[in-house]
């Protein structure tokens, strides 16, 4: 069956290690399509430097044209926090239990997935595809994730097409050395087009002042 994925982020702002995690998802997991899921403006942390449209918009510019790679904005239509719980039970309320569902994310931020809310559940609702990202070793996976991700791991896409969700699959790729805190320091620093931000992902930013 079709597998689709979702990649969740705050995207403050989209940069080249985002677009090549998920150009390589696409591939390694023989997906139909990649959404990039932006978070909304979280109302109990740090505001991004950018507003939740700002970062769509960024994330609008950086995929065009790009075969496969999509935006849902979700996240943007929810009032309150955005918890990927509730996406991904949005997601199954209009696609069904039974279809294939990946959840892409950073080894960084999948580490602590165990602070998630309704972490457990989370595993089980979609597959989880882990991006290798420098500096970010999953062998140090803490317990009772670790616990929890045993017998899940995969090594094979077709699994991943199989069922509707439960694999844990890790998706390796060359090191992608883009952070987005480290646009938003080049850029505060002076920088119009630090190297790894995406040409109309600068043009836009310059446009409109953002993280001065
Ligand atoms: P920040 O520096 O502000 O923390 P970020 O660059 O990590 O931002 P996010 O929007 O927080 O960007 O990341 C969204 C997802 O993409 C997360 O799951 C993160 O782990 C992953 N990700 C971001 N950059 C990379 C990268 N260079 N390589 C692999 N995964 C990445």
């Amino acid at each position: 069956m079709a597998l689709h994925l979702l990649y969740g982020g705050t995207f403050d702002p989209v940069h080249e290690g985002h677009l090549a995690v998920a150009r390589a998802a696409l591939i390694a997991c023989v997906a139909d399509r990649v959404d990039f899921v932006p978070a909304a403006d979280p109302p109990h942390r740090k505001a991004p430097g950018a507003s939740a449209q700002q970062r769509a918009e960024m994330l609008q510019l950086a995929i065009r044209g790009a075969h496969g790679l999509g935006l849902d904005l979700c996240e943007l239509r929810r009032a309150g926090p955005s918890f990927t719980i509730d996406t991904l039970r949005a997601w199954r309320a209009m696609h069904g239990d039974d279809a294939p569902l990946g959840f892409l994310i950073g080894a960084d931020a999948f580490l602590g997935l165990a602070t998630w809310r309704e972490w457990p559940a989370l595993l089980q609702l979609a597959h989880w595809v882990v991006a290798h990202r420098p500096g970010s070793a999953l062998e140090g996976l803490s317990e009772p994730l670790a616990a929890a991700c045993r017998n899940r791991e995969v090594a094979q896409p077709s699994a991943l097409h199989a069922a509707p969700g439960g694999c844990l699959f890790h998706l390796a790729l060359p090191p992608q050395p883009e952070s987005a805190t480290a646009m938003r320091t080049a850029l505060a620093l002076g920088q119009a087009h630090p190297a790894g931000l995406p040409l109309a992902v600068a043009q836009y930013i310059a446009a409109n002042g953002l993280y001065r």
